[in-house]
C-alpha cells in the first residue's frame, strides 16, 4: 500500500487489509434547571477500520449530457491527459480547483519548520478522480462531444482537444415523465425508454449491471445531475414505505423518474446521490436504503450562492451580529435556468435554498427569540445571454451594536458547472471512502457502517439529508470540520482543536 501518511501510535495498526484505530470519542451531555446548566463529559472508546484497497470506481450520471455531466466528464479527461490550452489571457492547465478533497489542505501538525499541511485526499486511501470511469443516461441523445459544445462552458481550444474522446461517449436512453420537469425541456427528449414504470426501472438496473460488466469497475455510484423535478406528493400507501413504493412502481402510480433511479440503484446495491433539489428521497426510498444497507445522499449541490450564504451567516451569527434580512437574487441562462423558469421546478429550488440559515439562527438565543428568523427571499430569473455564468446578487442586512445596521451587498459570477463539477467528484469519492469505513464501540459485537443516509456529505449539499432525528448542519466550517475530524478519527488522531497551546506558553 502506498499511503503517504503513516501514524506513529500504539493506537493505530496497519494490517494488509485495514487501517485500524482505537479512538476516544468525547462528547458532553447537558441538563438544564432554569438558567443553570450541568455539563457532563463522556468518553466512548471506538475502533475505526478503513479498508486500504482502493477499488476502481464507476460513476453513472443521470443527466450525463447536461452542462454538469459533460463538464465533469471533460474535466476528468483533461486532467487525465494532462492537457494545457491557450486562451487570450495565456496558457491554462487542467486542474481540480474547487474540490475539497483534491485542492484543499488539512494540517497534520507541527514539523521542524512549522505547521505541515497536506491535501485532504492524502489523509486516507481514496479514489483519484482521474481513475473514475463515467457512464450515464440522458433524455437527450446528443453525444458528449456535442453536449460539451452545447453547454458553452469550456474554452474552444480545449473542446477541440477533447472532442475525439468525448464524442465516443453516448448517454443511455432514460426515463422521461414530462409532468416532472418543465414543459420547455420537451424538445430535448429524443432518447427515452418506453414501457411501464416497472419495466423502465428494470432497464436502469440492467444498465447498471451492463456498465459494471463491460467497464470492469469494482463498484458503481449513481448520481442525479439531471433537471430539477417538481416535488412529489408524499402520500400514505403510495410512497411512505419501501413496500408501498415498490407496489406503486408495479401498478404505475405516481413516482418521479429520480425516485425510480434511486430505487433501481438501491436494489443494485449502488449508492445514490441527488444533486438537485427535488424530494427524490420520499420515506419509502429512505426505508429501502436502510433495509438494503446502501448509502443515499443529497440534496442539491452547494456550489455558489448558497455556499457563500452558509459561510457568511456562519460568520455573522458566530461573531454575535444579527442578520435580519437576506435577499438573494439570481439570473442564469443555461438549460437549468430555463427549466427553473417554470413555477413548480422553481419552487423545488426555493425550498432547497430557504432553510440554509436555520441551524445558525437557532444556535444563538442571544440574538434570536424562539421561532424568530431573518426575512429570507430567493428570486431566480432566466436570462439566456449569460449562459452558464450565473449571476448571484445578495443583500445581507444585520443589526449591530446599539441599534446600528450593517448591510453587505455581494455580486457573485458563479460559472455554475465549473463550480458543480468538483463537487460531483467530492461527493462520489467521499461516498466511496465511507463504504470502506466501519466502526464499533467496546459494547458492539460487530462493526457497523455509517447510517444509510450519509450526512457526512452535508458540506457539499444545499439541503443536507440527515438520518431521522439527526440535526441538520448547514454551517460551512462545522460541516468541513466534521469530515476532517471523522477522517482523523480513522487515523486515531484527536479532533483538530486549533488551540496551539504550544505557542502560547512563556
Ligand atoms: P442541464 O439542464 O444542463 O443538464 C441536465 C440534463 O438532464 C440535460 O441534459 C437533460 O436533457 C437531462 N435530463 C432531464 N431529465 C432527465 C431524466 N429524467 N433522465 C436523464 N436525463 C435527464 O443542467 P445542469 O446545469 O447540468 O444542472 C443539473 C442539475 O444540477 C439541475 O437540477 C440543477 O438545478 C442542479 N444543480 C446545479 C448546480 C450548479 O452549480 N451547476 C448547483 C446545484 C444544483
Amino acid at each position: 500500500m502506498s499511503e503517504k501518511i503513516r501514524i506513529n501510535s500504539p493506537n493505530v495498526q496497519y494490517t494488509e487489509k485495514f487501517i485500524e484505530s482505537r479512538y476516544s470519542y468525547q462528547t458532553t451531555s447537558v441538563s438544564q434547571d432554569g438558567d443553570k446548566y450541568t455539563v457532563t463529559p463522556h468518553n466512548t472508546e471506538v475502533i475505526f477500520r478503513t479498508e486500504r484497497h482502493v477499488p476502481k470506481l464507476g460513476v453513472m450520471l443521470v443527466g450525463w449530457g447536461g452542462n454538469n455531466g459533460s463538464t465533469v466528464t471533460a474535466a476528468v479527461l483533461a486532467n487525465k491527459l494532462g492537457l494545457t490550452w491557450k486562451t487570450k489571457t495565456g496558457v491554462k492547465g487542467a486542474n481540480y480547483y474547487g474540490s475539497l478533497l483534491e485542492s484543499s489542505t488539512v494540517s497534520l501538525g507541527s514539523g521542524p519548520k512549522g505547521e505541515i499541511f497536506v491535501p485532504f485526499r492524502e489523509l486516507l486511501p481514496m479514489v483519484h478522480p482521474n481513475d473514475i470511469v463515467f457512464d450515464g443516461w440522458d433524455i437527450s441523445s446528443m453525444d458528449l462531444g456535442c453536449a460539451m459544445e452545447r453547454a458553452q462552458v469550456l474554452d474552444w481550444s480545449l473542446q477541440e482537444m477533447l472532442r475525439p474522446h468525448m464524442s465516443q461517449l453516448k448517454p443511455r436512453p432514460s426515463i422521461y415523465i414530462p409532468d416532472f420537469i418543465a414543459a420547455n425541456q420537451e424538445h430535448r427528449a429524443d432518447n427515452v425508454l418506453t414501457g411501464t414504470k416497472a419495466e423502465q426501472m428494470e432497464q436502469i438496473r440492467r444498465d447498471i449491471r451492463d456498465f459494471k460488466e463491460k467497464s470492469g469497475v469494482d463498484k458503481v455510484i449513481v448520481l442525479w445531475t439531471a433537471n430539477t423535478e417538481r416535488f412529489s406528493d408524499v402520500v400514505t400507501g403510495v410512497n411512505d414505505t419501501a413496500q408501498n413504493l415498490l407496489a406503486t412502481i408495479q401498478n404505475g402510480g405516481e413516482v418521479s423518474p429520480s425516485t425510480l433511479f434511486a430505487v433501481a440503484s438501491i436494489l443494485e446495491g449502488c449508492a445514490y446521490i441527488n444533486g438537485s433539489p427535488q424530494n427524490t428521497f420520499v420515506p419509502g426510498v429512505v426505508e429501502m436504503a436502510v433495509q438494503q444497507g446502501v448509502f443515499i445522499g443529497g440534496d442539491d449541490f452547494k456550489s455558489g450562492q448558497t455556499k457563500l450564504k452558509s459561510v457568511l451567516v456562519d460568520f455573522l451569527v458566530s461573531a454575535g451580529i444579527k442578520p435580519t434580512s437576506i435577499v438573494s437574487y439570481n439570473h442564469l441562462g443555461n438549460n437549468d435556468g430555463m427549466n427553473l423558469s417554470a413555477p413548480q421546478q422553481f419552487r423545488s429550488k426555493e425550498i432547497s435554498k430557504s432553510n440554509v440559515v436555520d441551524d445558525m439562527v437557532e444556535s444563538n438565543p442571544v440574538l434570536y427569540k424562539p421561532g424568530e428568523k431573518p426575512d429570507h427571499c430567493v428570486v431566480i430569473k432566466y436570462v439566456p445571454y449569460v449562459g452558464d455564468s450565473k449571476r448571484a446578487m445578495d443583500e445581507y442586512t444585520s443589526e449591530i451594536m446599539m441599534g446600528g445596521t450593517n448591510t453587505i451587498a455581494l455580486h457573485n459570477t458563479c460559472e455554475d458547472s465549473l463550480l458543480a463539477s468538483p463537487i460531483i467528484l467530492d461527493l462520489v469519492i467521499l461516498t466511496e471512502l465511507c463504504q470502506r469505513i466501519t466502526f464499533r464501540t467496546q459494547q458492539d459485537s460487530s462493526f457497523q457502517s455509517f447510517h444509510s443516509v450519509l450526512s457526512l456529505l452535508s458540506f457539499l449539499c444545499k439541503a443536507p439529508l440527515v438520518p431521522p432525528k439527526a440535526p441538520v448542519v448547514n454551517a460551512f466550517f462545522r460541516q468541513r470540520a466534521c469530515i476532517e475530524n471523522v477522517m482523523r478519527a480513522c487515523l486515531g488522531l484527536p479532533p483538530q482543536n486549533h488551540m496551539q497551546l504550544e505557542y502560547k506558553m512563556q
